[in-house]
């Protein structure tokens, strides 16, 4: 593990000249090639609720917002979604809803053992904070890994964006030791360029990814979104200008590429968000800043505009073997592979294509 200090993670953070980016992204590249390889793994997401009972400042499932439509997904939608995963030779589903009290612990605990049972696919949940024991169900159940952002670790911005259900709601990074301690892989991550985001906040940000040791780390660009306080102007939380972070591309290669310094084995995807601020080469060029995993959608598109987090989200009306065939063929271009298993970390997987030659020289050394 490279120990990169706070100030040097500043300093990256804060570089802007083209030059010396480029050396940060290919030195991020190499981490990743030694540490993860060149497989990138294929997560397939379902968002399976758009339902939810939180107000967090930025985001447009939050309760507040009259405009949306909701949608909860049938449990045959999510099991035909599932299917559909393994027949596109994905390793992962990712079940994914906002905080919806009518997704209850036993409903999702059905799901998943049947997956499980059904299928060879590992299993992802993100539905936000849940109790201990609806955890703990989850986990006998089958379910592997869970992702829980904590969008910053801002302790003072965070909770300007994100009020708690309760006044002793759970803090997300206790949390997020409560699912390793289960067993789950655990993923956090952070948004860029919040208003009120400091460079130094980023930096800590890094630093918290470090210390929770955390096996995927989620890094996207904030986007605003007009139906929210924050992205229509109305919260603005205090910072001085020149400390603000930009929510630019830029920016969030920055982070990736530090990130992948800093945490050289953790899974960490290019971003669907990253795709939406630049459609044409956004993934790739996250895959080249440090990345090793895409997330193709498979909820069904009659609901994905509806998950509407933030707007004009980039991949909403392509059918599901669309996205694979799109994400595959970028893949290829940048001389990788998707992988095949399913992308835990720490595991190196090789290309099929010399998997044959390695069985064919096994024959010979025995004959
Ligand atoms: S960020 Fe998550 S918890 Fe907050 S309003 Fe959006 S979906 Fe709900």
């Amino acid at each position: 593990m490279t120990v990169l200090s706070k100030a040097d993670l500043l300093e990256g953070l804060r570089e802007s000249r083209p030059a010396r980016l480029q050396e940060l992204y290919e030195r991020a590249d190499s981490v990743r090639k030694e540490h993860v390889g060149d497989a990138v793994h294929l997560r397939g997401l379902i968002e399976i609720s758009s339902h939810c009972a939180r107000q967090c400042m930025y985001c447009g499932l939050r309760a507040a917002n009259r405009d949306l439509e909701r949608y909860r997904m049938t449990r045959e939608e999510i099991l035909n979604c599932a299917l559909q995963a393994e027949r596109l030779g994905y390793g992962t589903v990712v079940m994914q809803a906002g905080e919806d009290d009518r997704l209850t612990a036993e409903w999702i605990e059905e799901i998943v053992w049947w997956i499980k049972r059904e299928t060879s696919l590992a299993v992802t949940l993100s539905l936000g904070e849940r109790r201990q024991e609806e955890l703990q169900l989850w986990r006998t159940a089958g379910a592997d890994r869970y992702l829980l952002r904590f969008e910053t670790s801002d302790k003072k911005l965070f909770r300007a964006i994100h009020p708690s259900r309760s006044p002793a709601g759970p803090d997300r990074i206790a949390l997020l030791r409560t699912l390793k301690t289960l067993g789950y892989e655990a993923g956090g991550g952070v948004m860029v360029g919040i208003p009120g985001q400091s460079f130094a906040s980023l930096a800590d940000d890094i630093l918290t990814f470090r210390a929770l040791d955390l096996d995927m780390i989620g890094i996207g660009p904030y986007i605003g979104h007009a139906s929210t306080p924050l992205g229509s102007g109305a919260l603005r939380p205090p910072i001085d200008p020149s400390e603000q972070a930009p929510s630019n591309e830029e920016m969030v290669y920055k982070m990736l590429a530090l990130t992948r310094i800093v945490c050289p084995n953790a899974n960490i995807p290019s971003t669907t968000a990253l795709a939406t601020i630049n459609k044409v080469h956004g993934r790739k060029l996250g895959l080249k800043a440090g990345a090793n995993v895409v997330m193709p959608n498979l909820t069904p598109v009659k609901y994905r505009r509806l998950y509407q987090i933030y707007p004009a989200k980039a991949c909403i009306d392509e059918s599901a073997t669309d996205c694979n065939q799109c994400l595959r063929g970028q893949i290829h271009s940048l001389g990788r592979f998707a992988g095949r298993g399913t992308g835990a970390r720490g595991t190196l997987e090789m290309p099929a294509s010399i998997v044959p030659d390695l069985s064919s020289a096994l024959v010979q050394l025995q004959a």
